[in-house]
């Protein structure tokens, strides 16, 4: 059985920089990722990752900003951490190589994003996740290392209170497989394909997240959901952040930039909670446009010059054009809100350490907090970085303490069992189908704007779903590249999640950030202002609460 000191489990920009902490840290280690490294979500990131690098700008300022984003849910120690490890990881990535935009004079180009008091977001085009993906992979050394390329973990085995290492699918080689670890990172990302509608990638399904909540692990805040407010219709690729940072601008039907009464004094650039629910009134309240794939808005660019859009928003023209037939140097954008990110995950301190010992997450399957109840465009990437490395170094330390783990043929036995009857059926469910009803669930019951009632009903949906999974059935009865088998392996696990986030947000009666409750339509600091953990129980998930670390800003109205 294969046996490394740390293993980590993703190999997106969190997971690679997990990895070169712990390889530089001395320590032998595995990466396992279902997609190859340079496929991870990581690379469809656009607009740009902040840091407070230009004159006018300041550390001080990117923590205020991030603190008010997250609507006060955010721990502001670790939003402090955060914010002044940003310039330090933006200058470490320019060495490793990162080749990022520059303006007229030279210095790191910075384009404004939502939220922000200044032009804080450093980017390359509107490709800069791909280009620092590519630097850190090289940077990472493919021979330092061993790679599990392809592999899809199923879980991760605790015992005696420690992380003793994992169960995963060699998709190759069509087998399930152990790996003994000492220390486990999961650097896992998204879950946003628990919705209908998503700027996520297909392969974005909460897994490790799902595997730590499994392992005895505490989620937090799951209940907060991003939407990102432009989402290209009928596709929902995303059309970045940075389209309105360039200047672009967003109308309704007679014309009006109707965000001026949503957010009169930063207009577009309000956060993306606040846009989100200003594009979704409209629509409402019919001042949208409608056409065969819904309600929707305008993002006009055409006032910016051919030259501008094609050179600062290639991708995006080339998304318009080929998904939309939409050439937005001519014509507006048709956009509307679609899942984004997830702000909660497996809760972490700023090392990276979740409640069970040997067991660390970063990056999006994390939750540190420093995202609270809404994530600022352009913090992420930097998260997956900054505490990404943190994990690595953790879980490297933790690696040097701790005593052999023990792995054993029945632990692979308990692991696969239940997922060797879903092949020996010879009747029952559909992961597809039942996935399909999970996604269309969470966008009615949890998304934009929820009440109880909606919810109720939604826990109910999943709740049935998730007896239905129970008699899942794979068709599929070979080994290598067993899809079937993948995608119930990953309804399973959304399954899980979903559940996690209808029970919190039900639970949670007050609206803040981007959880929006029209019954209870205004933030509650004196009852609320905590984080919702969720542990695993066999009644489903069992919730407690803990203190949101508030330093320097006390909570004030939220106003854009
Ligand atoms: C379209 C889009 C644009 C974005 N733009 C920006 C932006 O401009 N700025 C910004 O700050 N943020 C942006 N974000 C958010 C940001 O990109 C992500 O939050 C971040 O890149 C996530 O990185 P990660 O390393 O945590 O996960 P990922 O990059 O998604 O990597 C996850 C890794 O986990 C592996 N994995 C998953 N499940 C398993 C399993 N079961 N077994 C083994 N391996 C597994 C995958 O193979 C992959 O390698 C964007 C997100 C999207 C979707």
């Amino acid at each position: 059985m294969p046996s490394h000191e740390v293993v980590v489990v993703g190999a997106g920009l969190a997971g690679q920089r997990a990895a070169l902490a712990a390889v530089e840290a001395g320590r032998d280690v595995a990466l396992v990722s279902k997609l190859h490294p340079l496929r991870s979500h990581s690379g469809a990131a656009q607009g740009g990752i902040n840091a407070a690098v230009g004159a006018e700008d300041s550390v001080d300022a990117h923590i205020f900003d991030t603190v008010k984003g997250s609507d006060y849910l955010g721990d502001q120690d670790a939003i402090e951490f955060f914010c002044r490890e940003a310039g330090p990881t933006v200058v470490e990535m320019e060495h490793f190589g990162t080749i990022f935009s520059r303006s007229e004079d030279g210095a790191l180009a910075r384009r404004p994003f939502g939220g922000a008091h200044f032009p804080r977001t450093v980017y390359a085009a509107d490709r800069t996740g791909l280009a620092l993906l590519q630097a850190l992979w090289e940077r990472l050394g493919s021979e330092r290392f061993t790679l599990y390329d392809e592999w899809d973990l199923t879980r991760v085995v605790v015992r005696e209170g420690a992380v003793q290492g994992i169960v995963a699918f060699d998709r190759k080689g069509g087998e399930f497989a152990e790996i003994a670890a000492k220390s486990v990172v999961l650097a896992t990302g998204p879950a946003g394909r628990i919705y209908a509608k998503t700027t996520n990638a297909h392969s974005c399904t909460g897994d490790g997240i799902a595997a730590a909540y499994d392992a005895g692990a505490a989620l937090k805040d799951l209940e907060f959901v991003q939407f990102h407010p432009t989402a290209l219709l009928e596709s929902s690729i995303l059309i970045t952040e940075g389209a309105r940072g360039e200047g672009g601008l967003l109308k309704n039907r007679s014309g009006e930039r109707f965000m001026s009464r949503y957010a009169p004094h930063v207009l577009e650039l309000a956060s993306r909670d606040v846009v989100s629910r200003a594009i979704v009134t409209e629509v409402a309240e019919g001042r949208g446009f409608s056409g065969p794939y819904g309600g929707y808005v305008n993002l006009e660019l055409m006032h910016l010059g051919e030259e501008r859009i094609e050179s600062r928003l290639t991708e995006i023209c080339d998304y318009a054009r080929r998904f939309a037939g939409i050439d937005p140097v001519k014509e507006p954008i048709p956009v509307y809100p679609a899942q984004h990110y997830m702000m909660g995950g497996i809760g972490t301190d700023i090392h990276g350490a979740t409640s069970v010992p040997g067991l660390f997450a970063a990056g999006e399957a994390a939750c540190v907090s420093i995202h609270g109840a809404n994530r600022l465009g352009g913090n992420s990437l930097l998260e997956t970085l900054v505490f990404g490395k943190q994990a690595g170094l953790a879980a490297a330390a933790h690696a040097e303490r701790a005593s052999a783990p023990s792995l054993r043929a029945s632990d692979l036995e308990e692991a696969t069992a239940p997922l060797r009857a879903w092949s020996s059926r010879k009747d029952g469910e559909d992961p597809s189908l039942l996935r399909a009803e999970m996604q269309q669930a969470m966008a009615v019951h949890a998304g934009i704007y929820r009440n109880e009632a909606d919810m109720l009903e939604g826990l109910r949906k999943v709740r049935a779903l998730k007896q239905r999974f129970e008699n899942v059935r794979v068709v599929d009865q070979s080994g290598v590249y067993n899809l079937n088998l993948t995608d119930a392996l990953e309804t399973g696990h959304m399954l899980e999640l979903a559940e996690v986030i209808l029970v919190g947000a039900y639970a949670r009666t007050e609206s803040r950030g981007a959880h929006a409750r029209t019954d209870y339509p205004k933030r509650d600091d004196a009852r609320w202002m905590r984080h919702t953990i969720a542990e695993r129980s066999p009644d489903g998930p069992k919730l407690s609460y803990t203190p949101v670390a508030v330093t320097s800003y006390q909570p004030t109205e939220r106003v854009y």
